[in-house]
């Protein structure tokens, strides 16, 4: 057991073992929560019961979650006198998983943000989002129920590598000067530069990730998603990369389509194909139900969760996680909405759907499947917080915990 020194772990609870076969889940493991700031109370208290009361009516009391209070952001800041203590860091690294609420990004704390410190830290290097369409939610488009893809974008390279110069800075001179002069290029001498770096290892690991998950979880493909045609070092070697994985490591378990030739996909296989981003972005609207998985590099991967999201009905239910090799983090894809704090107003969906997310995580699908059923129940009979609620023709309008109890109201066993 690692000593904590700020806060300490429930006595109750088991710690998850990440094995080299897999994860070793105890009956009662430990989960550590970050609250958040902003909504962050309010959308986690009612996840929170949400999740805890899945559990309780699917497992009848033989399995419980022991939840662990650690701290980033505001609430941090106020106990610590620090955005994010060691301990919390120690405390997933130790626990391998962690539900997040969403936290503001400090202005002069040292810190990007408080978020992608967490992620380049843990080095949870994929960013998991499920997309799919809750029936009843209003959505731009004719069927949003077409719409079931799980984005896996990348976390770590790309321009987010935060590599940039701005135009005149001694750092720009420098660079533009070697580019021109020793690599025969001719950048205009007023230019911001910034770097995007994508790697062999960065690129199969996220790739690899998102072919373990379709057999796992029993989806038909994985799309990988790019711009090689204009960027054939990076976003081109994305793809040929991810080609190299398919056929050296899933050899028996997928084929590409360039191998399957137009023909039918043999049982118990997944297609592997790629499509170039612009064209991608027109295929989730005209042929939405053809894709399945998504493997994307950081900032194409940025766009889509978000357009696939908006065809759907917006960010208030789209989940999301983090994960590492060894540890994921669950959060909420929205803010802090921070004029709504305190306020019991705001949806919970994207943190309950998240905390599905984790259920899936340790192989406890049956309560998450409770979860989803509820809230499709509680959604459909328009029973909804106020995002959905002004947008719905004879919606009731719910606050946040009104809407965990309805869905907890609404929980049968399957
Ligand atoms: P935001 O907090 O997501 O809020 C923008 C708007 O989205 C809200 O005013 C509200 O719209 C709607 N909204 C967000 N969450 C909702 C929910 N659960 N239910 C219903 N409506 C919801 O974005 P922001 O105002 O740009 O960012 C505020 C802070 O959050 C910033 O400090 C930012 O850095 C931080 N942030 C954190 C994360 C994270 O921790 N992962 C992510 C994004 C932003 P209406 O006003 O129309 O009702």
């Amino acid at each position: 057991m690692v000593e904590f020194e700020k806060f300490t772990p429930p006595e109750d609870g088991v710690r998850i073992v990440v094995k080299r076969t897999g994860l070793d889940i105890p009956d009662n493991p430990v989960i550590p929560f970050i609250e958040g700031d902003g909504i962050g109370p309010d959308i986690m208290r009612a996840a929170r019961r949400v999740l805890d009361a899945a559990v309780e009516k699917t497992f009848g009391g033989a399995r419980r979650l022991c939840w662990y209070e650690i701290f980033a952001g505001e609430k941090a800041q106020k106990k610590f006198g620090e955005w994010i203590p060691k301990d919390t860091f120690e405390a997933i690294r130790y626990f391998s998983v962690a539900l997040k609420g969403p936290l503001t990004t400090p202005v002069g704390g040292g810190f990007r943000s408080l978020n992608v410190t967490l992620r380049q830290v843990l080095d949870l290097y994929a960013c998991v989002r499920p997309v799919r369409y809750f029936e009843g939610v209003p959505a731009p488009v004719k069927e949003p129920q077409k719409m079931d893809m799980v984005i896996f974008r990348e976390n770590t390279e790309d321009v987010y590598a935060g590599i940039e110069w701005a135009m005149d800075s001694e750092g720009a001179r420098k660079v533009i000067g070697f580019l021109n002069t020793e690599l025969g290029c001719s950048i205009s001498a007023d230019s911001g530069i910034g770097i995007k770096p994508m790697s062999e290892t960065g690129s199969k690991r996220l790739i690899r990730k998102a072919i373990r998950y379709a057999i796992t979880r029993n989806r038909k493909s994985v799309t990988m998603v790019h711009k090689g045609n204009i960027m054939k070092y990076t976003e081109g070697a994305f793809r040929d990369w991810g080609y190299e994985v398919a056929a050296q490591e899933f050899r028996k378990q997928a084929i590409t389509e360039k191998d399957l030739h137009g023909g039918e996909l043999p049982p118990g296989r997944i297609l592997i194909n790629d499509r170039i981003a612009d064209a991608m972005f027109q295929q989730i609207l005209t042929r939405t139900d053809e894709y399945s998985v998504l493997a994307t590099p950081n900032l194409n991967g940025d766009y889509l969760s978000d357009a696939c999201a908006a065809q759907v009905g917006g960010l208030g239910l789209a989940p999301g996680a983090n994960f590492g090799d060894t540890m994921a983090v669950f959060e909420a894809t929205h803010g802090t909405a921070p004029k709504y704090a305190g306020q019991d107003k705001v949806n919970p969906g994207s943190l309950i759907l998240s905390g599905v997310m984790m259920l899936e995580h340790l192989g406890w699908d049956e309560a998450g499947e409770m979860i989803v059923s509820a809230m499709e129940e509680t959604i459909r009979r328009k029973k909804v917080t106020y995002d959905l609620e002004r947008l719905m023709e004879g919606a009731t309008r719910l606050s946040t915990s009104q809407f965990a109890d309805a869905v907890i109201a609404n929980m049968k066993p399957l």
